[in-house]
Formats: structure tokens, C-alpha cells, sequence
């Protein structure tokens, strides 16, 4: 089933023709539930990953030995799933759901112990759009990550595993992954989710845009936000930032946001090329207030089987990654910013 986005409430390159220059297109990569296998590109699900591959594992310092089970988390999802879907969670549900929800302890866990990364996504060139090629000819990109938010000199940084391969050569598949027997975080465990790639325009982010443009833009949103206050229609206020330039949702390609740090330059790290987006992973595909970028496809579910994580993960506080690429060699390594 495809996925469609509905057309933008306000036609942004007739209000600012100076936007059609720095028009761009970016693939909504779609997220739903689904039964991926490794042979095609899921968030959540299985990795194409050579059997005499060493899993990757994250042995940084850090606490590992308490968190939560992946089978619960898996359970209690499907519960809620089914309680919607009849109702609403009743109350041996509700107490089953609890019981879920425990933090378990691993006493014998020490904090370099290495433990199995998780697989965030894997996405085949020939399934998405717009995806940029890999190094050597690489067609299969792989994203994993440590379930604890521990990392890094904050101490509460994320750590992330990219991995390009040729999937090609891949003859002896693995069977399954390893897992930890404890996750820091429940957002860390992706559903499986086959997607349904969607080209859309977009346009970069406010700040990044050139000061003149910009201000323009603003004070647009100004004379809209008077009016919507004088005719009480704020429920139907239209911003650049949420319904004009950069879709909600996980995607391959266009423009980064900076709406929590504000723009700052992604310099490759090998040779100071500035960087460009390879992907977004977004908590949540479509924002609650009004969603304009909720598919039409979504708009005959009833509210409350509407569910706009359907990947239930949580990037930082239920924000976005951006994983960057850079574009003149893609070996050069990956960088991330968190927003
Ligand atoms: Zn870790
Ligand atoms: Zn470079």
C-alpha cells in the first residue's frame, strides 16, 4: 500500500519565488508495522549480515546491567496494540502492562562488557530514492546502535554503528541476531516496519535559508499567527518550520533541521568537505497538533488506531537524528547531530 503526502496547505514558492532555487527533494521513507526479511529495506528489521561477520558490539564504558527485556517491551506493545484495536486496555491488561514496564537488574554485567548493537534500519539502493551510493560500489546501508544513551563525554550521548556493504556478496547469511539480555531505553528496540518510499519536495531549514529570506518568511508567520489569533483559528496555523520545508517523519536525503541546537556546519572529518543529510530517523512520522504531514491514506483510521510511531522509537527526547555523509568520498566516516 503506498503511502501519499497530502499537498502542502500553502503554496511557498508563489509566496517566495527566491525558495525555487533551493528547492529539493527528499524520500519519506513510510514506516508501518510489516514482516520484513533481510532482502528488503525495513526499519526494525532483520540485517542482511554475513555469518563469519563479527556482530558489532558496544564495549564503551558504561552502566549495562539494568534495564529492560526485549521481550517485554515486544509484549506490551502488542497488548496495547490489541487493546486498542477492541478498546482500551482493561484493567488485567492494565496490570499485565505494569508488570511489562519493570526494570530488571543483571548483576553480573560489568560496564565494559560488551554487549550486541541493535539494528536501527537497512536500506537496499534499489528500494529507496535518492539514497546515495555507498563506498565501492556499496548498495546496502545498515544502521545500528547501542541501547543505552550513556556515550560520549556528555555521558548521555547515543552510540551509532553505520555500515555499508555490497549485498552481493553477502552468500552465507546469518540466521539471527544477537541480543542484549537488557536495554537502557525502550525506544531503542524498533518495531519491524516495512516502508513505502515517498518522493516529496523541501525546501532547508529557516535558519539555514539567507538572512533577507528568511526574515521575510517570518514576518509572514507573524501576519498568519495575527490572524489566526483574531479569527481563532490557531489549531490551523500554517509555519515554514512544521508544514512548508522539511517533512516529519524518517527519510533518506534533502535537508537537515536545527530547531534544537540551531544550524551549525557538518565539516567531513577526513577532508572538511561540507557535509550533506544521508538520512533522518524522526521519533514520530507526523506531528499531533494538526498534522499536515499525516499521509491521506491515514485519514480515514480512526484516531485512536492512528499511530503516528509506528516505529516506537525514540531518538534523544523525542526527537530527530540526522546521520551525514560526506560527498566526496562516502568512506569517509559518518557524523550525526541529534535534534
Ligand atoms: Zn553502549
Ligand atoms: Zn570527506
Amino acid at each position: 500500500m503506498i503511502r501519499t503526502t497530502p499537498p502542502r496547505p500553502a503554496a511557498v514558492e508563489e509566496l517566495f519565488p527566491k525558495l525555487g532555487a533551493l528547492r529539493g527533494v527528499t524520500t519519506r521513507l513510510h514506516p508501518r508495522p510489516g514482516c520484513p526479511d533481510t532482502a528488503v529495506s525495513s526499519i526494525g528489521g532483520p540485517l542482511l549480515w554475513p555469518a563469519d561477520e563479527p556482530w558489532p558490539v558496544c564495549t564503551e564504558s558504561h552502566r549495562r546491567g539494568r534495564g529492560y527485556r526485549i521481550a517485554d517491551i515486544r509484549r506490551g506493545r502488542r497488548v496495547l496494540m490489541e487493546a486498542w484495536a477492541r478498546d482500551r486496555p482493561d484493567d488485567d491488561e492494565r496490570a499485565l502492562l505494569t508488570e511489562l514496564d519493570r526494570r530488571h537488574r543483571a548483576p553480573d554485567v560489568a560496564d565494559t562488557d560488551p554487549i550486541p548493537l541493535i539494528s536501527l534500519l537497512q536500506l537496499y539502493r534499489r528500494d529507496v530514492p535518492g539514497l546515495a551510493e555507498g563506498p565501492d560500489g556499496c548498495d546496502l546501508l545498515q544502521l545500528l546502535w547501542c541501547p543505552f544513551e550513556a556515550h560520549g563525554p556528555t555521558r548521555h550521548g547515543l552510540s551509532l554503528h553505520v555500515r555499508w556493504r555490497r549485498s552481493d556478496q553477502v552468500t552465507q547469511p546469518r540466521a539471527d541476531a544477537p541480543q542484549p539480555s537488557l536495554v537502557g531505553f525502550q525506544g531503542s528496540v524498533a518495531e519491524p516496519c516495512v516502508l513505502h518510499p515517498e518522493q516529496v519536495v523541501t525546501y532547508p531549514y529557516i535558519g539555514s535559508l539567507p538572512s533577507r529570506l528568511s526574515k521575510r518568511i517570518e514576518s509572514w508567520e507573524a501576519a498568519q499567527e495575527r490572524m489566526a489569533e483574531k479569527h481563532g483559528l490557531q489549531d490551523e496555523l500554517v509555519t515554514y518550520h512544521h508544514d512548508l520545508s522539511i517533512p516529519q517523519g524518517c527519510r533518506v536525503g534533502g535537508y537537515p533541521s536545527w530547531h534544537t541546537t540551531d544550524p551549525h556546519p557538518m565539516g567531513c572529518e577526513a577532508c572538511a568537505a561540507p557535509m550533506t543529510l544521508l538520512l533522518t530517523v524522526d521519533s514520530s512520522e507526523w506531528d499531533g497538533a494538526h498534522g499536515s504531514w499525516m499521509p491521506t491514506e491515514e485519514w480515514s483510521v480512526p484516531g485512536r488506531l492512528r499511530d503516528r510511531c509506528p516505529t516506537k522509537l525514540t531518538v534523544g527526547r523525542d526527537g530527530v537524528l540526522n546521520l551525514f555523509a560526506c560527498p566526496v568520498d562516502a568512506g569517509h566516516p559518518h557524523r550525526w547531530s541529534l535534534q
